[in-house]
């Protein structure tokens, strides 16, 4: 139970807008944008000033969407949600936002992140009556809110954010008002911009991007928003904590142009690369990346080690995330429909292949043998960020340590397993001396838990 628990709410993203005449359209657009960090759902509530009206469905916000459905979802105040999830409980009833209907009037929540602290949130509310319908943290929120009985909603939500523990990045709307929050740690990114005279939030500014709304700043950790008719007003609700960021947002998971806290992320991925070939030089042909996620920091390694950058490997347009895919052996399918290498260019090559993150192993011994099969004479696997040693609880899908191969062998044995002429990673110190500092109190901090098993948030039962 716990684990499935754990397992929910992974890398999503979350979109806001208030005070737009086509509210609707813009989360639609926002989302599209965020659809890398999840596809299995995606959802948008709207508000027309006294009622809240969802659509939501499985799959990609193409799919969940038509333009008829668009047309019925008037309103200038929206929230929107994109969905991955992993393990079993990716039904329909866990598609994001979440809408309660009370009789003061309804709420809608949706959320990026975990709360380390749901299953036992969930005890004591099952104990006092609640009955839940998900496996969702924002249900969690919903019912702790609820428990505030009759006191103005901003005070009841104000409460209900200072019981969790976790990361978690929300927004909720009601009929008359935009609400956010992000965790005291700011473990997930959440921006906010404005677009005319409407505020908008999102996990990326790249949503901002799309939909032409201009970045103001971001949401402070442990922040909390209110947003209506009358402007926005910004107050501290969570006790004071340092700064996290989670790491893997620069390495892996936002787009390259997105910027998170100022810096760009295409910007931030190169220079891990020109600090992986500061790190770990290596005599060799050509440089390549792993369309598209590492090709900013195979880029970095090819300028820094002033050797060509090549396109080594083609990615089909038309496939999935192989992360998504739920079992081994599905996930290696997934890598071979997706990539294939060039002959032309690592023909007769010693070939240095760069990767962002290394986490099951499987995409880094799948090109591997892709190259060689391609007439590589020798392959270099480079990866850009440290190894993943640890399970996060905040929101990435590594539920525990037995998946990590980098928890359970060495770096004589991982090279040998991927079948590599080498394997090297990015050093913990050269990660921070790129990114930030770790778990710090100036706005730097970053989490690196997943990395070197500091956990930012003391105290969990999970460590
Ligand atoms: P592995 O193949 O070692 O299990 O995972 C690392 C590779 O999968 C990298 O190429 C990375 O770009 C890709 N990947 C896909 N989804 C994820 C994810 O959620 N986290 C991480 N770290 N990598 C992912
Ligand atoms: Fe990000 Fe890793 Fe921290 Fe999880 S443990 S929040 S993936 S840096
Ligand atoms: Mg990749």
């Amino acid at each position: 139970m716990l684990a499935e628990l754990r397992g929910l709410n992974e890398e999503c993203g979350v979109f806001g807008v208030w005070n737009h005449p086509s509210a609707a359209q813009m989360s639609y657009y926002a989302l599209h944008s965020l659809q890398h960090r999840g596809q299995e759902g995606s959802g948008i509530v709207v508000t027309t000033g006294d009622s809240l009206q969802a659509r939501k469905g499985l799959g990609l916000v193409t799919e969940v969407f038509t333009a008829k459905c668009m047309e019925k979802l008037q309103g200038t105040g929206a929230i929107g949600h994109v969905r991955y999830s992993v393990g079993g409980t990716n039904g329909y009833e866990n598609v994001q936002p979440l809408l309660f209907r009370s009789q003061t009037g309804g709420i809608a929540i949706a959320h990026n992140g975990n709360l380390t602290n749901s299953l036992e949130l969930r005890v004591m509310l099952e104990n006092e009556g609640s009955i839940f319908q998900t496996d969702a943290d924002a249900e969690v929120l919903a019912h702790l809110i609820k428990r505030g009985g009759n006191t103005p909603l901003p005070e009841r939500i104000k409460w209900a954010l200072t019981q969790l523990e976790g990361a978690y990045a929300f927004v909720l709307l009601t009929e008359t008002e935009l609400y956010v929050a992000l965790d005291p740690y700011g473990l997930r990114p959440l921006s906010l911009g404005k677009l005319g005279d409407a505020w908008v939030v999102a996990s990326e500014t790249c949503a901002f991007d799309l939909i032409g709304a201009t970045y103001e700043r971001e949401v402070y950790p442990g922040e909390f928003l209110t947003i209506k008719d009358t402007g926005l007003s910004s107050e501290f609700v969570a006790k004071k904590a340092s700064r996290a960021l989670c790491a893997m947002e620069y390495v892996y998971f936002s787009r390259p142009d997105s910027n998170l806290r100022g810096k760009n992320v295409h910007t931030a991925r190169k220079k891990l690369g020109k600090a992986l070939a500061q790190e770990h030089p290596i005599e060799a042909d050509v440089v390549t990346g792993v369309p598209d996620s590492s090709l900013s920091a195979a880029i970095g390694y090819a300028e820094a080690s002033g050797l060509p950058y090549e396109l080594g490997l083609i990615k089909s347009r038309y496939v999935g995330r192989t992360f998504i895919e739920p079992s081994q052996s599905l996930r290696e399918q997934g890598v071979k429909l997706k990539l294939s290498a060039v002959q032309g260019v690592v023909k007769g090559k010693r070939v240095i292949m760069v990767d962002d993150s290394f986490v099951r192993g499987t995409t880094s011994t799948r090109i591997t043998r892709m190259l060689k099969e391609a007439g590589a004479t020798e392959v270099h696997v480079l990866i850009a960020s440290p190894p993943i040693k640890y399970p996060c609880y905040y929101g990435m899908d590594t539920l525990s340590a037995s998946e990590l191969v980098a928890a359970n062998y060495d770096l004589k044995e991982m090279r040998e397993m991927i079948g590599a002429d080498s394997l090297r990673f990015l050093s913990v110190d050269k990660l921070q001396e790129v990114l930030g500092s770790p778990n710090s109190r100036d706005d730097h901090g970053l989490c690196l838990a997943c990395f070197t098993g500091n956990y930012p948030i003391k105290g969990d039962d999970h460590v």
